[in-house]
């Protein structure tokens, strides 16, 4: 089998609402490339990958001179090719090797008949629980609702969707407002649900010593693990000296390099896989197995997906023994999704992992039209950026907050 043609589109999908976070926000919408790799066969294999509100149309097209012949089940050589770690320091493509990655696999799976997670060693786990995921957001431009900014609005949203999706875990994606004001929601929200798992995320922008406070402000709750409260595995350390919380991390333990570093000497409990930011679900597979022999903890990441993402997150989730927690998926903010049968339905907290052959996900050629000609309308959102704060720009350690009074709601 040889690869014939390889496809970008890119489309944009909105949210039910403008996600914040401590580098900026999600404008109302996620920009994703939805790649299609062809084979002389016949088959066409999925990826997608995002760029922080940017298209990588043509850093995919770009590769094309290197795969169009490579055969598409030789995955270590295609690493090779595209992705040497030596030549990154000019090229830094793993996040491009990941989607051409799950579409290979997608293609392979179709081949031979099976779902890819019969091809990555066999499902432990029929479906992948996942948390709540909650963010501070942005009212409606027009009629203000789905305004998350106090603790009785994050409450609400809470509320609402554990009816909804049964979550049992709840994660707030916090470094929007100053420590202190977030904290107090925190609490609110572990004090809602003591039965359930929570984490708290601020994205590395606390000082060590903001974040040595408010996880000792915090030790009581149920928490599943303190998330990358500070940016550097030396911050980390010190944190989790004196904090008796497991720390996690999505930023700073992202390569194999950075997870030897952090065996070590140890800075994280838990590693937050992501299939994008590690080059494709084997690099991960192969990480949970080096946190397996280390005993450290696992979960996956989000870093925004549609549906052939979430495919690869569930597939992953599904043969890795020591998934430890409930994954974390933007996904219920989406309002749509690209591939057949609409957005993957959550049950109990958790969605199903796909067995149809491959990624068992299909292109809606409909949606990807309908979507595609929404992100030519809209283009491209600076992910970096606050809309309603031009030129902020956030420190690490941050102390430049949002205003949590400032009730104003950006026109998007
Ligand atoms: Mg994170």
């Amino acid at each position: 089998m040889r690869i014939t043609d390889i496809r970008p589109y890119t489309v944009t999908v909105p949210l039910h609402a403008a996600l914040r976070h401590a580098n900026g926000c999600h404008w109302g919408r996620f920009v994703r490339t939805i790649i299609e790799v062809e084979t002389d066969t016949g088959l066409i294999g999925l990826g997608e990958m995002g760029g922080g509100g940017e298209s990588a149309e043509k850093a995919i097209l770009g590769l094309k001179a290197y795969l169009i012949g490579h055969d598409p089940a030789r995955l270590e050589e295609m690493r090779f090719r595209i992705a040497n770690p030596t030549a990154s320091l000019y090229n830094n493509r793993t996040q491009l090797l990941a989607a051409l990655e799950f579409a290979c696999l997608d293609i392979l799976g179709q081949a031979w008949n099976v779902p890819v997670h019969a091809i990555l060693g066999g499902k432990l786990r029929d479906r992948v629980p996942f948390a709540s995921y909650l963010f501070w957001r942005y009212g409606d431009p027009k009629t203000g609702k789905e305004e998350v900014r106090t603790a009785d609005q994050l409450l609400a949203l809470a509320r609402e969707l554990k009816n909804k999706y049964g979550f049992t875990s709840h994660k707030l994606k916090a470094g929007v407002f100053h420590p202190d004001y977030e904290v107090e929601a925190f609490r609110a929200l572990g004090n809602e649900f003591p039965a359930d798992g929570v984490r708290i995320d601020p994205n590395g922008a606390w000082s060590t010593e903001q974040a040595i406070r408010v996880g000792q402000a915090i030790e009581d709750l149920r928490n599943d693990y303190l998330e990358d409260p500070v940016y550097g595995l030396n911050g980390l350390r010190r944190v989790r000296q004196m904090v008796r919380i497991p720390l996690a991390t999505n930023t700073v333990v992202v390569n194999f390099e950075q997870l030897a570093a952090n065996v070590l000497d140890v800075g994280c409990d838990v590693i937050l896989l992501d299939t994008t930011f590690w080059g494709g679900i084997r690099p991960c597979i192969k990480a949970a197995g080096v946190c397996e022999t280390f005993q450290l903890g696992v979960a996956v990441h989000s870093s925004g997906e549609l549906g052939i993402q979430l495919a690869t997150m569930l597939h992953l989730g599904a043969v890795i023994p020591n998934l430890s927690f409930a994954a974390d998926a933007h996904y219920h903010h989406l309002t749509d999704d690209i591939i057949e049968g609409g957005l993957m339905p959550y049950e109990n907290g958790s969605i199903a992992v796909p067995d149809g052959p491959g990624l068992g996900v299909k292109l809606n050629r409909e949606k990807l039209r309908q979507y595609q000609e929404l992100y030519r309308e809209l283009g491209g959102y600076p992910y970096d950026q606050d809309p309603l704060r031009p030129a902020w720009a956030p420190i690490i350690p941050n102390d430049r907050w949002a205003d949590p009074k400032d009730d104003r709601r950006p026109n998007l």
